[in-house]
This record gives C-alpha cells, sequence and structure tokens, in this order.
C-alpha cells in the first residue's frame, strides 16, 4: 500500500475527472474528452506545433486554425451539432460560446 500510495506522490487531479470519467458515456468518447482535456489529440495546430505536414484550416468549415478549442466549440460545423444535441438532452443551459473555454 505505501508503494501504491508512493506512485501518486506530487499527483495533481483533474477538476474534470470525475464529468470525464463517471458518465454514461462509451469509453471511447471518455478517452477522447480526456484527450482533449490535456489538448492531445492530433488537430492541425498540433501537428504544427510538432513540426508535423498539416492543413492550415478547419476541414469543416475552412475559416480558422484547427485547434481543439476550435473543433469543439468555435466551428460552425460543431455549433450546428450542439444546436442540434442540446434540445436532444433537455439541456437548458446555453450553448458555449467560440470564446468561451470549453470545459468550463
Ligand atoms: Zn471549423
Amino acid at each position: 500500500k505505501t508503494c501504491y500510495d508512493a506512485l501518486f506522490l506530487g499527483s495533481t487531479s483533474s477538476p474534470h475527472a470525475k464529468l470525464t470519467w463517471k458518465t454514461w458515456a462509451p469509453l471511447s468518447v471518455k478517452f477522447f474528452i480526456w484527450l482533449a482535456l490535456q489538448d492531445r489529440c492530433w488537430t492541425n495546430e498540433r501537428l504544427a506545433r510538432h513540426g508535423l505536414p498539416h492543413s492550415h484550416a478547419c476541414a469543416f468549415c475552412d475559416q480558422a486554425i484547427e485547434s481543439m478549442q476550435h473543433l469543439l466549440i468555435g466551428c460552425p460545423f460543431s455549433r450546428m451539432v450542439w444546436h442540434d444535441v442540446f434540445p436532444k438532452l433537455r439541456l437548458t443551459s446555453s450553448i458555449p460560446l467560440g470564446h468561451e473555454p470549453f470545459f468550463d
């Protein structure tokens, strides 16, 4: 037990961990959210940061650089998806604006 506890010394917990891992969503969705929280998805922005070949604009809208923030809430395509999903889930909160951090 001491060794197991030592593994977590100095570690931090994500404020979104419960929301990410304790949901009814399929594991693949949870894993995607976990990667997105850490900005570890291979978007064009991340490819550029790593010096890898990339497109200069979002594949869906061709209006902005493809970042996680853009893909999740800034892209007009994703905003259309949110507009369809929110009423089906009976969510009364407002659809996130493109400039707000997604996980807030
Ligand atoms: Zn876009």
